[in-house]
């Protein structure tokens, strides 16, 4: 045996919990490569591990050993997309050093159809903390393989200078040598079809104070995607992009799902197995639906008479939340918004209030601005939240992906922890295992959200194209506050209603009524902001405002029954002992979903939504299946 093959003998192959996902390792030219198959098959072919700090360089290492133990992740959470999470996980460290001797080890964790590792740098010197210059991690994949990708943004462009804030387009199925717009490359998660062979999701999570957010850079046909750091332009070209951390310490987690098909891209809960959280909380939050009259009345709605409109049909509806967007404090000052939640608590319901992240990164004149930013004025106004019974904030407009930001997060979870105040993030990241990180977080936007349907016509044109994708792609490795579910058959006030010389305003909804309401379980996030409008009590299917009366906002379980991203999709959602199967299709072709069948898989009875001759209608299950063409869709019940 010659000494390059008895090397090469010597490298571990780690296996998941029940052997079909493998990892596989090669040295060549000093680089230590992981690959990984499914059931044989090589999904991700030889990819490049290591990165360099201004310490030490590790993007040359030697694999030295490697211990490995079977585990499993056992945790409850009450606001993904599951329950309760109890599958066997198999824990690896790969021993490696560089050529200098300097030891590094790489951390794997491996479930049935994930594989994650990070970097563990040791204190093995007098150094006592790091910068990392970069890393050289990278994905590559087999010739042929298409992308499900949305591009990371220029910094410093878009609304009042606010990008990148993860509000762009995805480019579906297309091959891995197509650029991404702005050549900064794509923001996670990134979804790779490898022809019949095969899915891959590429995340990261874990990421908190101690490090920035990353993103993919570009394809490069050598090395494949790299991960990518945050641009120097981003926070308006203010603090670093290079991540600083004391020593020992470890790097966030970079992420692959993989499969045959579909079902654990969509199921998985890889962003939460190996991450811990990062405080206890004392304070109990509970989640559910929430008014919101900005999202279709607009800036003109922050006014008594229309936030009393929207508090009373929060009330009418049951629901337990109204969220008071910008312009309040100028509109109501502290005083009268005290008066304005005393009315609301009045009502049975509680207020979330919108702020500003800024600052110092971008050109927003909503308010209130300058609090959130800054702890000397961020801590006596949280007070006075709590004082007055507000129960969340909604934090909107951040700078970018740099340390710094990500700082900032943290401290305002932390800080509205203490006062029994959830977060919601506008103009924001992608949240990166912050579920569980941090028990008062409640969902991002992070994706071209509702606002945008309302905006233009292009984004109701590709509504269900994105219904039929994001349960695949951003909802998947985190909550989503999109705010969606309209009832308006035009997205402004007047829907619909003739204004001055007869002209007919607001864009057009493409979607039915049966594809609004699969889209109330679609999106993930256990407070749904929805768009739903005062009129829609009288104007819109009674069976409509039944439904969103009682549509869950948590759930126990989450089952991809069929789809392809971005064509059409079938998801199943159980909420305690009811089975709630949404299926919207975005496809040419219509989509055939089998009633009979769900109710022999979900064990049940149905009660279906869908579309009729005179609209939305309810009633059981019927011999044929459904047949719903483009823009159509179904909520099925069963219990
Ligand atoms: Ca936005």
């Amino acid at each position: 045996m010659n000494l390059p093959a008895l090397l090469l003998a010597l490298l571990p192959v780690l296996s998941g919990p029940d052997g079909r996902l493998q990892v596989h390792f090669s040295e060549d030219g000093g680089a230590l490569r992981y690959s990984i198959a499914y059931d044989g098959r090589t999904l991700v072919e030889p990819s490049r591990l290591g990165l360099q700090t201004n310490d030490a360089d590790y993007t040359r290492l030697e694999a030295v050993s490697s211990e490995t133990q079977q585990t499993r992740d056992t945790y409850v959470l009450d606001r993904i997309k599951v329950s309760r999470v109890d599958h066997p996980a198999v824990r690896a460290v790969l021993h490696c050093k560089n050529p200098q001797g300097r030891p590094l080890d790489i951390e794997w964790h491996l479930t049935a159809n994930d594989a994650a590792f990070r970097y563990l740098i040791p204190k093995d010197t007098e150094t006592g903390s790091v910068r990392v210059l970069r890393e050289a991690s990278a994905f590559r994949f087999p010739e042929g393989t298409t992308g499900f990708l949305t591009p990371q943004s220029d910094a410093m462009i878009g609304w009042k200078r606010s990008k990148p804030s993860y509000e762009e387009f995805y480019r579906l199925d297309v091959p891995l040598s197509e650029r991404s717009q702005y050549g900064h490359g794509f923001t996670f998660p990134c979804l790779f079809r490898v022809g019949d062979d095969g899915w891959v999701l590429v995340s990261e999570t874990g990421v908190d104070s101690r490090y920035c957010a990353s993103h993919l850079s570009d394809y490069d046909p050598a090395e494949g995607y790299s991960l990518a750091f945050p641009m120097p332009e981003e926070n308006n070209g203010n603090g670093t992009v290079e991540p600083a951390f004391a020593l020992p310490g470890a790097t966030p987690w970079r992420t692959l799902t993989v499969g045959s098909g579909l079902a654990p891209i969509v199921e998985t809960t890889i962003p939460f197995d190996v991450v811990t959280p990062r405080y206890e909380t004392s304070r109990g939050y509970r989640y559910g639906k929430s008014s919101w009259s900005w999202i279709v009345w607009q800036d003109a709605s922050m006014n008594r008479a229309d936030q009393v409109a929207f508090i009373d049909l929060a009330a009418a509806m049951g629901w337990p939340y109204i969220l008071i967007d910008a312009g309040w404090d100028k509109e109501f000052g502290h005083a009268g918004m005290e008066d304005l939640v005393r009315y609301a608590r009045g009502k049975g319901v509680d207020v979330f209030l919108w702020y500003s992240s800024s600052g110092w990164w971008n050109d927003i004149v909503q308010s209130p601005t300058d609090i959130m930013c800054d702890p000397l004025a961020r801590k006596p106004e949280m007070r006075w939240l709590e004082r007055i019974g507000v129960k969340g904030i909604k934090v909107d407009f951040f700078g970018g992906d740099k340390q710094e930001t990500m700082r900032l997060y943290e401290a305002i979870l932390s800080d509205a922890d203490d006062h029994g105040l959830m977060c919601i993030f506008h103009g924001a990241t992608l949240p990166r295992g912050w579920e569980r990180m941090y028990p008062n977080y409640v969902g991002s936007e992070a994706v071209l959200a509702s606002e945008n349907l309302v905006f233009g016509q292009v984004h109701c044109d590709l509504e269900s194209q994105n219904a039929a994708l994001h349960p695949f792609l951003r909802n998947t490795v985190g909550s989503m506050e999109f705010g969606g579910v309209f009832l308006n058959r035009r997205l402004d006030r007047r829907n619909g209603e003739p204004g001055r010389g007869g002209r007919v305003s607001g864009t057009l909804r493409r979607t039915t009524d049966a594809a609004e309401l699969a889209i109330a379980v679609l999106y993930q996030n256990p407070i749904q902001n929805f768009a739903l409008t005062p009129n829609n009590l009288t104007d819109a299917p009674a069976e409509a405002i039944a439904f969103l009366r009682e549509v869950p906002t948590t759930w126990d379980e989450t089952r991809l029954v069929d789809g392809y991203p971005g064509r059409d999709i079938v998801l199943a959602r159980r909420h305690g002992a009811a089975w709630y199967v949404a299926a919207v299709n975005a496809g040419d072709e219509p989509l055939a979903v089998d009633v009979r069948a769900l109710e022999a898989r979900f064990g049940g009875t149905a009660r279906v939504l869908s579309t009729g001759k005179d609209g939305l209608q309810a009633g059981p299950a019927t011999k044929k299946p459904l047949r719903l063409p483009k823009d159509d869709g179904a909520v099925i019940i069963i219990r």
